[in-house]
């Protein structure tokens, strides 16, 4: 029923944005990882391999509940967390998980991070912290699901670090770039002075603005 070259462009997209990952100093090592879904199964990087050496061919592809259905590697220790995400918001094709430094701060402090600049409303109007769970539980993935909501598009993870999610897997690497970037600006901000802090209304007309006007249609 499935064959070696299923979901081919889902595998190769998981190297890329992993490598993408790298260059732009989100992560570090084998740290963080990605998947990119297709319908009711995803493409999710494995567990434990450097992103350069990721192949197409090592991409693990699993199912809705996180069981394996293709490649020889191990999916990432993350893959209940994705799954979880995958199940509760339909229009989610790609997930991307990151300990970035400024972003992380913001997690270990158990703050969330307002809208001290406008980028932010590529991810929501703040991006709210979710309690602690241990990393690879679904009890994690339950815990960001319900605090991202269906409004937010990333949500830190106390102690631990960030998820973002995006319609294709570009859109969740720009979140992700966003949020690092809204975080260290924020960390800036409070360390000099008080940062102006932009009213909801605001962040909700850029937030449907960047989803209308922003593409490339
Ligand atoms: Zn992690």
């Amino acid at each position: 029923m499935t064959d070696s070259t299923s979901l081919g462009d889902e595998r190769a997209k998981v190297g890329e944005l992993g490598r993408e990952m790298l260059a732009q100093e989100l992560t570090k090592g084998t740290g963080g990882n990605v998947s990119v879904r297709s319908d009711d199964r995803f493409a999710i990087s494995p567990s434990g391999v450097p992103y350069e050496d990721v192949t197409a061919e090592s991409v693990p592809v699993v199912d809705l509940d996180g069981e394996r259905l293709e490649g020889d590697l191990k999916p990432s220790n993350e893959t209940p967390m994705h799954a979880v995400i995958y199940r509760e918001r339909d229009d989610v094709g790609a997930i991307i998980h990151t300990h970035s430094p400024y972003a992380s701060t913001f997690a270990s402090l158990n703050e969330p991070i307002p809208a001290s600049h406008y980028l932010i409303a590529y991810a929501g109007t703040e991006i709210p912290v979710a309690g602690y769970e241990p990393p690879g539980t679904t009890a994690l993935g339950e815990l960001a699901m319900n605090t991202m909501g269906d409004n937010h598009d990333a949500v830190l993870l106390k102690n631990h670090g960030v998820i973002t999610v995006g319609t294709t897997g570009a859109d969740a690497l720009d979140v992700a770039l966003m949020v690092e970037y809204c975080a260290r600006i924020h960390y800036q901000a409070i360390n000099v002075g008080e940062p102006a802090i932009l009213p909801d209304e605001a962040v909700e007309d850029l937030r449907k603005m960047f989803k209308t006007d922003y593409g490339q249609q």
